[in-house]
C-alpha cells in the first residue's frame, strides 16, 4: 500500500501564501501524529504575480507536477491589476479545471447547531448539505468566445451526456458515502430549469437514468429558483444537490453566505484522476500582507483533500484525520472566541490557525 502522497501546492496570489503556510503546518502535524501516512508537498509557481514577473501564468512544468501529484492544493490566484492583453484576469485555476477535466465542483455547506450565522436555525437544526456544481461545460462552455455584435450578444450552453453521467454518478456515490457515515439521508436532488429549457430536460433525463442504478438512494428534482428560496427557508432539508455550472456558481455563493461568508467556504474540483482543493474565495488583495485573512476555508479544503485521498486509497487513517481537522475548525468557529475580522473578531490568521492546532492537540490528549 502506498503511504506517501505527493501534494502539488499552488500558493497563489494575495493572501494565498498567508493561508497556505498554516494549513500545511496542520497537515504535517496530523500526518506526523498518525504515523499511518506521509505527505510530501511540492510548491509550484503559477498565478498573476508569477505572470507579471515571467509572462507565464501557468508554466508547463507546474502543470506537469500537478498532473502527476496525488492531489493538488491551491489557495487563490488572480490580482485585479494584472491582466492578459485582452483585459481578462489571470485564472490558472480555471485552466486546471479544463486541463484535467475536473467536472465535479464540490461545495459543502455546513452550520452546526448553535453556530452564529445569518440565519437563526430552529432549535436542534443544523445545515449539512453538499452542492455539486458541474464545472467544465454548461453556460461556461462558450466562456470568452460568445458572439457579440452591435445589436445582440449570444452565449452557448452545452450539456453532454458523457459529462452529465459522470457528474450524476459522482453525486450519487457521494450521497451514499454520506449516508453510510451517518451525515445524510441518502438523497440527491437535481437542480435545473427543465420546465423552460430543453437542455435541462435532457440533463434531468440523464439524472433519472443514472438514478436507476442507485435504488438504495432517493432521487428528486427542484427548479433552481425554488432551490434559492429553500436554501434560505429550509436549508436543513437538503443532502446532495447537483446542478449545471452557472446555477452552481450562483448557488454556491448563497451557500457560502449561509455559513457566514467566503472565509468559511471550502471546495474541491474533482475529475476521474486529478482533484484540486481550494477555498471558494479569491486572493483578497485588499487585505493581503496584513495577517488578517481567515484561514478556515483553506484548512477545510485541506480536510476535503485528506478525505478524498483516504476514500480513493482506502486509507482509514486519512479519512479519520479529515474528520478531525474539519471538527477542529468547526469547534473554533462555534466557540467564537478566536475569530478573524471577516467574522467580526480580531484574531490574526496565525491566531485562528493556532486555535485549530490547540483543539487538535487537546482532542488527541483526551
Ligand atoms: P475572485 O473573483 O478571484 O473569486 P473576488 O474579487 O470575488 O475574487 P475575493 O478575493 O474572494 O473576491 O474577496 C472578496 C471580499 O472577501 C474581499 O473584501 C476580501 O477581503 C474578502 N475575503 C475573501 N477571502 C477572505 C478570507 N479568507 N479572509 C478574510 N476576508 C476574505
Amino acid at each position: 500500500m502506498n503511504n506517501t502522497f505527493k501534494i502539488a501546492v499552488f500558493e497563489g496570489d494575495g493572501i494565498g501564501p498567508e493561508i497556505t503556510a498554516p494549513t500545511i503546518a496542520l497537515l504535517n502535524q496530523l500526518a506526523a501524529d498518525s504515523a499511518g501516512y506521509a505527505l510530501e508537498f511540492v510548491t509550484v509557481p503559477a498565478g498573476a504575480a508569477h505572470y507579471a514577473k515571467t509572462g507565464e501564468s501557468l508554466p508547463a512544468e507546474s502543470l506537469r507536477v500537478a498532473e502527476q501529484a496525488d492531489a493538488i492544493l491551491l489557495s487563490a490566484m488572480g490580482l485585479p491589476d494584472v491582466r492578459y492583453p485582452d483585459g481578462t484576469e489571470i485564472s490558472p485555476q480555471i485552466e486546471l479545471r479544463i486541463a484535467f477535466n475536473l467536472f465535479a465542483g464540490v461545495r459543502p455547506v455546513r452550520v452546526r447547531p448553535g453556530q452564529a450565522g445569518p440565519l437563526t436555525l430552529p432549535e436542534g437544526r443544523e445545515i449539512d448539505f453538499v452542492l455539486v456544481r458541474e464545472s467544465t461545460e454548461g453556460l461556461f462552455y462558450s466562456m470568452g468566445q460568445g458572439e457579440v455584435t452591435e445589436t445582440e450578444a449570444r452565449e452557448t450552453l452545452r450539456i453532454t451526456r458523457e459529462v452529465s453521467e459522470h457528474l450524476f454518478r459522482f453525486s450519487f456515490d457521494l450521497a451514499r458515502e454520506r449516508k453510510q457515515s451517518g451525515r445524510g439521508q441518502g438523497r440527491v436532488t437535481c437542480v435545473d430549469k427543465a420546465n423552460v429549457f430543453r437542455a435541462f430536460a435532457f440533463f434531468r433525463g440523464i439524472f433519472d437514468e443514472v438514478a436507476q442504478d442507485y435504488p438504495d438512494l432517493t432521487a428528486d428534482h427542484a427548479y433552481v429558483d425554488a432551490t434559492a428560496l429553500w436554501m434560505v427557508q429550509k436549508p436543513w432539508d437538503f443532502d446532495v444537490l447537483v446542478t449545471e455550472n452557472m446555477f452552481g456558481d450562483i448557488l454556491s455563493d448563497l451557500g457560502a453566505g449561509l455559513m457566514g461568508g467566503l472565509g468559511l467556504a471550502p471546495s474541491a474540483d474533482i475529475g476521474l484522476k486529478q482533484a484540486v482543493f481550494q477555498p471558494c474565495h479569491g486572493s483578497a488583495p485588499d487585505i493581503a500582507g496584513q495577517g488578517a485573512a481567515n484561514p478556515h476555508a483553506m484548512i477545510l479544503s485541506a480536510a476535503m483533500m485528506l478525505d478524498w485521498l483516504g476514500i480513493k486509497h482506502e486509507h482509514d487513517a486519512m479519512c479519520a484525520d479529515a474528520a478531525r481537522l474539519r471538527r477542529a475548525v468547526e469547534d473554533v468557529i462555534a466557540r467564537g472566541d478566536c475569530l478573524t475580522r471577516d467574522l467580526g473578531g480580531t484574531a490574526s490568521t496565525e491566531d485562528a490557525a493556532d486555535a485549530v492546532r490547540r483543539v487538535l492537540e487537546q482532542a488527541r490528549a483526551e
